[in-house]
């Protein structure tokens, strides 16, 4: 397939990016430890699974709750299953997500894509963020499946995550598997790390973007994307 496709396995779960966050906050970005260094796939999910059961218990505990009682005794399992699920970003594959989805097409008018409705959650937090991705791209040679770009959110959304490293992920990932002219990202996100604390009744929505080629040196096709959003 494309070299463009090959470079995307730096999307992976261990993409300098995320390694650099890792080592610069408390984590040392390692996912497994296992000292011998010869366990299945399946084994490591499965202590991955304990190990989050086992602190969800303690967090129960030491916030004053009993761990034990009915209402809460499948609370660690069901919060470990969940977190694979909405943290599957770290596992999903980037080579396989885009594979078979480029297309060659003569068209070099914005491909715009709005309204891509995501959920993230915060790392500072570990609370959600959620809200709207809207995506423009203007093809060179290639297009992707429609389908696909709201894959690529929903990749990056399923980790922790600040929404400004998001929205420049999902740009520069569109960027090298299309290599477009250029790409223009808005992201729309309302967290409740914000909205839970205080007293304040009013939510702000954060707005972020990032833009790429021609997006950012041409202020007309940028007016032009964000007049589409308006619509
Ligand atoms: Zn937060």
């Amino acid at each position: 397939m494309l070299n463009a496709v090959k470079e995307l396995n730096g999307y992976h779960k261990h993409d300098p990016e995320q390694r650099n966050g890792h080592a610069n906050g408390k984590s040392n970005g390692k996912t497994h430890t296992h000292a011998n260094g010869a366990t299945t796939h399946h084994e490591a999910v499965a202590d991955d699974k304990k190990a989050i059961e086992a602190a969800v218990r303690t967090i129960l505990a030491h916030v004053g709750e009993d761990p034990d009682r009915e209402g809460l005794v499948g609370t660690p399992d069901r919060i470990a299953r969940m977190y694979g699920e909405i943290l599957a970003g770290y596992t999903t594959d980037p080579v396989k997500l885009v594979n078979n989805a480029l297309f060659d097409v003569e068209y070099d008018d914005p491909v715009i894509v709005k309204e891509i409705e995501y959920f993230s959650m915060c790392e500072h937090h570990m609370l959600p963020f959620f809200g709207r991705a809207h995506i423009a791209y203007i093809p060179s040679d290639k297009v992707i499946g429609l389908s696909k770009i709201p894959r690529i959110v929903e990749m990056f959304a399923r980790r922790l995550q600040v929404q400004e490293r998001m929205t420049r992920q999902i740009a520069e990932m569109i960027d090298e598997v299309l290599k477009p002219q250029g790409v223009a990202v808005v992201v729309e996100g309302s967290h409740m790390c914000s909205m839970m604390r205080g007293v304040k009744k009013e939510h702000p929505r954060m707005m972020t973007s990032y833009m790429i080629g021609k997006y950012r040196e041409d202020k007309d096709l940028r007016r032009e994307f964000m007049d589409q959003l308006r619509k």
